[in-house]
């Protein structure tokens, strides 16, 4: 994938702080951090994202996800982590690479999840549940 930054940023071909490689799954430094010690986590292999990402590559993602985690704490001191996705504009995808953030928290740092939430009728979450449920035995 030429056009692709993470493809090129694996190849190589452009540069970035990497945190960690094997032979699935590298992790780099995000150059726009979200706060301090924001770490991308990307497969090798070019997917969109987490409608076209294989489960053995996503578990691959994951694992290394788990191992950085607390290393990611200890160096940055940071008092929580959030792990992040997005796929496809609206949900804020800007790179089209499936790949995973590690976004360390601080305590205060006014970092907002959006998020206008309210309580959910029961008939609602019953009646998406039973679709969600009936299209996963499709
Ligand atoms: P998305 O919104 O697609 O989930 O996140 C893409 C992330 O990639 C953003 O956090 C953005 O800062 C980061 N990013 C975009 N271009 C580059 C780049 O060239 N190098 C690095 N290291 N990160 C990038
Ligand atoms: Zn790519």
């Amino acid at each position: 994938m030429d056009d692709c930054i993470f493809c090129q940023i694996i190849a190589h071909k452009a540069p970035a702080e990497f945190v960690y490689e094997d032979d699935h799954v590298v992790a780099f430094m995000d150059i726009y951090p979200a706060t301090r010690g924001h770490c991308l986590i990307v497969p090798r292999q070019h997917v969109r994202n987490l409608y076209d990402v294989a489960p053995d590559v996503a578990a691959a993602v994951m694992a290394v996800a788990v191992r950085l985690a607390p290393a990611l704490r200890d160096v940055t001191r940071a008092d929580g982590m959030n792990l992040w996705q997005s796929s496809e504009s609206a949900a804020g995808q800007v790179v089209f690479h499936f790949h995973m953030h590690l976004l360390p928290r601080y305590a205060g740092d006014g970092l907002h999840v959006p998020g206008n939430r309210r309580r959910a009728a029961p008939a609602e979450l019953n009646g998406l549940a039973t679709d969600v449920r009936q299209r996963l035995m499709a």
